[in-house]
């Protein structure tokens, strides 16, 4: 089968490699479809792989099973999760699908393939109404970051939300609390990201080369600032804004990671009563949430804006890698 390699500088290769075999607890999944993630351009733009790709949200059909699985068949349609589950029966996060916060989680990659292994405990059996597309969104980290984050809001409602930086998570961000009818106010320097707000329902966009964010959200929000500020710039100028734009006794949320930066606990939290909350990757048992969310109305596949043949899997990573474009998804 055919394997995508990461071969660093932003060249990929195809290798041929042998059939996958599952170990006991493990499946083999023929790939339907995978979509690209931020975290993979580190990879694709420096060193690359050894072997193989850092793929790690894909979707399709069970092919092999493992020993000791019970919870799925050969044929059916997965969405699957690439943090696993450890193998501790009594652990209690990981029997509560909180599988990213026991200490053992396992990881799984290399989705960027003609199949993938995975977890049979990762699996979520997508039922027919759920078309591919929305699938691997829901059960990966493709919407469970925006959905994740949404979870621990402190105002459960708040009228306006700031996103600082549009990139696939910033606009899941957009897509979503746009749907929970919130005003979300969006921070970028690429005009393509920032239309894509627009068109997934932003209140207002703001380019910093143009204007100043923290004065716009100040102005739009008659001086008080945004009720909560969510960065996925992953940069520290964009943390600074965020505690800047955001209304005393407000939250912060981070989405996107870097480097450590400095940071003034007195004037950005303590005189400001502002909470700062993490949110990383989301928990499998949040599918169901999303699903229903979906089956509401939720448009979570529009997130997903360009579609290419596996086989171009290039042109997918260089537009993906300009910026230009929301979740690129290859079809096998
Ligand atoms: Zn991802
Ligand atoms: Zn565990």
């Amino acid at each position: 089968m055919k394997q995508l390699r990461f071969a660093g500088q932003g060249k990929l290769e195809y290798d041929d490699v042998p059939d996958l075999e599952p170990k006991s607890g493990e499946v083999v999944i023929k790939t339907a479809v995978s979509v690209l993630c931020g975290s993979e351009m580190g990879a694709y733009r420096g060193n690359g792989m050894k072997a193989g790709n850092g793929g790690h949200e894909a979707a399709g059909i069970v092919l092999k099973l493992g020993e000791n699985v019970t919870n799925l068949k050969v044929g059916d349609r997965v969405g699957v999760s690439p943090v696993a589950p450890c193998n501790d029966p009594a652990c209690s996060y990981c029997s509560k699908g909180q599988f990213t916060w026991c200490k053992h989680w396992k990881f799984y990659g290399n989705f960027h393939s003609e199949q993938f292994l995975a977890s049979a405990r990762a699996c979520q059996v997508l039922p027919d109404d759920v078309d591919w597309t929305t699938g691997v969104l829901i059960t990966g980290d493709g919407f469970g970051v925006p959905y994740h984050s949404s979870t621990k809001f402190i105002n459960k409602k708040p009228s306006t939300i700031a996103v600082f930086g549009a990139g696939p998570i910033g606009l899941g961000n957009v897509i979503l609390q746009a749907y929970y009818g919130r005003r979300v106010i969006v921070s970028d320097i690429s005009e393509a990201r920032l239309e894509l707000a627009r068109k997934f329902g932003a209140f207002a966009t703001i380019n910093p080369k143009e204007k100043d964010a923290v004065e716009t959200i100040k102005e739009l929000t008659d001086g008080v600032g945004a009720d909560i500020t969510i960065e996925c710039a992953g940069r520290p100028e964009t943390v600074h804004q965020c505690f800047a734009a955001v209304r005393t006794g407000g939250q912060v949320i981070f989405n996107g990671e870097q480097p450590e930066i400095p940071i003034s606990i007195s004037g950005a939290f303590i005189r400001r009563d502002i909470t700062a909350t993490g949110s990383w990757f989301y928990h499998f048992c949040e599918y169901s949430d999303m699903l229903r969310l979906c089956r509401e109305g939720l448009q979570a596949k529009s997130l997903v804006t360009h579609r290419l043949p596996f086989a171009e899997a290039a042109t997918g990573y260089e537009l993906f890698a300009a910026g230009k474009t929301g979740k690129v998804l290859l079809e096998y």
